[in-house]
């Protein structure tokens, strides 16, 4: 085998990152105004695909609505209303920010530890470690 050869083997095997990541779909959200409350019916599904407890999903939401945010079974509840669209964009943020490892762009974080408004990220598919401003 000739280098160009090699080469040209080196790049077929190469694994494409946009094809392996193509199923990783941040969640929608699926929520309801009643009254003065919005409630987040699918938060059970949001937290099986960031791979975080609710609570901490409630914890963020909470700092960033400035609403009381309850974990109610398998639904979330807001102490005001907010639409579907001003949730999703908060979702999409809490995935782009604490869920998807900012190095490979998988997934497959988890938060390692808090200290002084900040989070600890590690990264179990590339194994980087890193720091965002807590929530
Ligand atoms: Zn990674």
């Amino acid at each position: 085998m000739d280098y160009y050869e090699l080469l040209e083997k080196a790049f077929a095997e190469m694994p494409k990152l946009s094809e392996e990541n193509v199923d990783f779909v941040i969640p929608e959200v699926d929520s309801l105004v009643q009254g003065n409350k919005t409630i987040v019916k699918n938060i059970e599904q949001i937290a099986d695909r960031a791979r975080r407890d609710k609570s901490e999903i409630a914890r963020y939401l909470t700092r960033e609505l400035a609403a009381p945010v309850n974990v109610n079974n398998q639904a979330l509840d807001i102490g005001a209303k907010i639409s579907q669209a001003s949730l999703n964009a908060k979702i999409k943020r809490y995935f782009e920010v604490y869920v998807i490892c900012k190095e490979c762009h998988k997934p497959d974080t988890q938060i390692e530890g808090r200290e002084r408004g900040y989070v600890n990220i590690k990264c179990e598919a590339c194994g980087a470690r890193y720091t965002v401003k807590s929530y």
